[in-house]
């Protein structure tokens, strides 16, 4: 069976002590959340050592929001996988639409990243999703497999085991506008399918797909109904620790 999984990407927002106060509430709100819903947060690379004292021993996981695609060297300014798993964080974010869109990152840099975050020990939330032009010319289809097929499809089955996708339609991510439940269901779906034409049914049902967008406490629960939304992956409102441990409660 799947898991079901909440994970809140902070963005560039909160200074380390407001990022340590937020993962504090999460600890002590978390304990109103089912045991199989699984609890991340993705913070700022300066938080992931402070933030990893406050989560160790609890439910929460830790995550980074990203991580090089070098190994090590002269890369002045990137972070490592190996540096990341070093925190004690046990997962990244990859292929943000944001790091897309703002610092040119191609399927091909992630199929690096991907690699050396596996390498590490790393388990990958993987972002696809199509931007506002591709949806209105009807290729959202054609994009997310694309961009699924560009990086997955050099992975292995059993690699798959460490790698959650999260569709995110661009054109849904802070804008307020969310997808409704059967667009968000539509793709997943297809997203499935995909999986399973490269790696077998078995994969592909086994693969957590999180839908990112405007998700909030409000309309998280018609979203999760949806047979191929395991979760959630949570931006403005992970900002809240009220509001992401309510997302969190909408299984
Ligand atoms: C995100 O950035 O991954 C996201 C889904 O943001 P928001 O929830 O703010 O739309």
């Amino acid at each position: 069976m799947r898991k079901k999984i909440v994970a809140g990407n902070w963005k560039m927002n909160t200074t380390v002590p407001e990022g340590v106060a937020l993962a504090k509430a999460v600890v002590e709100k978390s304990a109103q959340v089912p045991a199989e819903v699984g609890l991340i947060v993705a913070t700022p690379f300066t938080h992931l050592c402070p933030v990893a004292e406050v989560v160790s021993d609890t439910r929460v996981e830790l995550s980074a929001e990203n991580c090089a695609d070098k190994e090590k060297g002269a890369y002045t300014g990137e972070v490592s996988a190996a540096m990341v798993a070093s925190t004690g964080a046990t997962w990244t974010i990859l292929g943000h639409s944001e790091r897309r869109q703002y610092y040119g990152e191609t399927d091909e840099k992630l199929v690096e990243k991907v690699k050396l975050a596996l390498a590490n020990g790393l388990k990958v939330i993987l972002c696809v999703g199509e931007i506002l032009d591709e949806r209105q010319a009807g290729r959202h289809f054609e994009v997310v497999k694309a961009q699924v097929e560009n990086v997955l499809f050099n992975f292995s089955a059993a690699e798959m085991a460490s790698i959650v996708i999260a569709y995110e339609p661009v054109w849904a991510i802070g804008t307020g506008l969310t997808a409704t439940a059967e667009q968000a269901e539509e793709i997943h779906a297809f997203i499935r399918k995909v999986l399973a034409a490269h790696f077998g049914e078995q994969v592909a049902e086994d693969t957590t797909i999180l839908y990112g967008g405007s998700c909030k406490p409000s309309n998280a629960k018609e979203l999760f109904a949806q047979k191929d939304v395991d979760g959630g992956l949570i931006g403005g409102a992970a900002l809240k620790a009220d509001d992401f441990i309510g997302i969190a409660l909408s299984f």
